[in-house]
């Protein structure tokens, strides 16, 4: 087996790890980045949308987890993890849920209320997060015209985005602010700096209440594969929500409240208007309805073939028809920050973690009370029909309908929710004697939890702006002592 040493070794380059891997090159140290996925940011770019999805995206696109009803998430396997699919939308976590993390403890008290956002304002500034000007995309206006329709807020959502020519639902210009377009590239060019993509952590080896060992598997892009031993003097985990607890565990670490996650929930409504639209040549909606934030958002889906394809096959009978329509659809959701937990759970002989998510039924009346309010909204600005996903559901022409269906508790059994969002999974709030802020965990002193799973719970926006921040602040913290 290879044998290779490090000083600082990160498990993961998406938002987390390579926020944590910038602060230690600036900072003068050595770093080894492994990766499990691959790297697509230069000559490794997909040709098609397809490879980029069964190469980028964990299993290839949405994973299920086992539970009622069905939750499906999209995780990223590739070099800058999730930020290399994702839509780059740039948030701070309202001052409301900021207080609530403040009340874990003193330290958090005065980091969450006051210092976060010195580090949203080095992510911001870095990804070069701005306003897009959406004026003539008719995929946004609608949702703004929607939220004043009812005289709700409507807010802008920064992106982290610069000379964006391509205007296409996911940028494919190269104008999105991905990991591999900002931290991995300015530090690719440090000496100090080494990566190994398509190299999976597979178990961490303690000694008394040290990492001494990182046993990993390396695969070369003819599929055959090598096992390396990597000692590190400190190893900064960052492999996401779901991968972190689940090194762990495999890794012989477990205590209560290990692997309990959130995720926001989404329903998403496919919308067909009378006149075009013509969402799938547009950027993604810049716009957000807020008006009953934190627990409840509306906003704009991407609209790609994909997409449709999935929206459509809830129920093709019903559907198909709006194959000739592609013109005149939009796609917008319901998210909430539920109050509900999901679990990750592994097994010995298993190589990837079980996921179960239950959705309480506060949860599921706050779904049922955005989904009639948005469906409201969208009629009042010329929808004809919308069509959300709910298994084998034929669709609404009328809000009188969708009032009877939000009604009916059965129906909610067959929602079709997912979410892109996923956090908490080694939160404070679960176990404060075990996890502890910061990163650290008792009685582990070179391991630093540094990305989604740091979250203290749910957000109710859009994730990566926090995780960026969070990891700073723990590689800051671990350098200070
Ligand atoms: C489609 C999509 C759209 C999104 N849109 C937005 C948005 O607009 N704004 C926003 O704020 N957030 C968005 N998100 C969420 C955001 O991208 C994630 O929250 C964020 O990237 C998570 O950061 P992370 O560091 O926790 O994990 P990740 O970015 O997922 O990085 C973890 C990395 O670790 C690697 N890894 C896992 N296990 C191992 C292992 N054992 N060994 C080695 N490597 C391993 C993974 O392959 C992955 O690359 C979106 C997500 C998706 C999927």
């Amino acid at each position: 087996m290879k044998t290779t040493k490090c000083d600082y070794l990160i498990i993961g380059s998406g938002a987390g790890g390579s926020s944590v891997a910038d602060y230690l090159l600036e900072s003068g140290f050595s770093v080894l980045m492994i990766e499990e996925g691959d790297d697509y940011s230069s000559d490794n770019v997909p040709e098609s949308a397809l490879d980029g999805m069964t190469g980028m995206w964990r299993g290839g696109g949405l994973t299920p987890a086992f539970g009622s009803p069905t939750v499906t998430y999209a995780e990223a396997r590739c070099f800058g993890g999730g930020t290399e699919i994702n839509s780059g939308i740039m948030q701070r976590v309202p001052a409301s849920i900021l207080a609530e993390w403040g009340a874990i403890s003193d330290e958090d008290q005065d980091f969450y209320n006051n210092k976060i956002h010195s580090h949203y304002e080095w992510v911001e500034n870095t990804l070069n997060a701005n306003v897009l000007d959406s004026s003539q995309d008719q995929h946004s206006q609608i949702l703004k015209h929607a939220g004043e329709s009812q005289g709700w807020r409507v807010e802008s959502l920064p992106r982290a985005m610069t000379g964006c020519s391509c205007k296409q639902p996911l940028c494919v210009c190269g104008g999105k602010q991905a990991m591999t377009a900002t931290l991995l590239k300015k530090n690719l060019i440090n000496k100090k700096f080494s990566v190994l993509p398509r190299t999976r952590a597979k178990k961490l080896i303690f000694k008394n209440s040290l990492v001494t060992e990182v046993i990993a598997e390396e695969s070369s892009s003819q599929g055959s594969t090598s096992k390396i031993r990597i000692l590190p003097t400190t190893v900064f985990l960052c492999a996401g929500t779901i991968h972190t607890p689940h090194l762990l565990m495999k890794s012989g670490v477990n205590f209560p409240g290990l692997g309990r996650f959130q995720l926001h929930p989404t329903l998403k409504i496919l919308a067909h208007f009378k006149d075009p639209v013509n969402a799938a040549r547009q950027p993604l909606p810049n716009y957000a309805i807020t008006e009953f934030m934190p627990d409840l958002r509306f906003g704009g889906s991407v609209v790609t073939p994909g997409v449709l394809g999935m929206a459509f096959a809830e129920n093709w009978d019903a559907r198909s028809y709006l194959k000739d329509q592609l013109d005149y659809l939009a796609s917008y959701y319901v998210m909430i920050r539920p109050k509900s937990w999901g679990q990750i759970r592994s097994f010995k002989f298993a190589a990837d973690p079980l996921v179960t998510y239950m959705l309480d039924s506060q949860d599921s009346e706050l779904i049922a009370f955005g989904t009639e309010k948005l469906s409201n909204a969208l009629f009042s600005v010329g929808a004809v029909s919308l069509h959300p996903s709910i298994k084998n559901h034929g669709g609404w022409e009328t809000i009188n309908s969708v009032k009877v269906d939000m009604l009916n508790k059965k129906l909610r059994d067959k929602l079709n929710l997912m979410s892109i969002h996923l956090f908490g999974s080694c939160s404070p709030l679960n176990n404060p004697t075990f996890l502890l802020n910061n990163g650290r965990i008792k009685g582990i002193s070179n391991v630093i939890l540094a990305d989604g799973s740091c979250l203290p719970s749910a957000p109710g926006v859009n994730p990566q702006a926090t995780i960026m921040s969070l990891a700073r602040r723990n590689v800051i913290k671990y350098c200070e002592k």
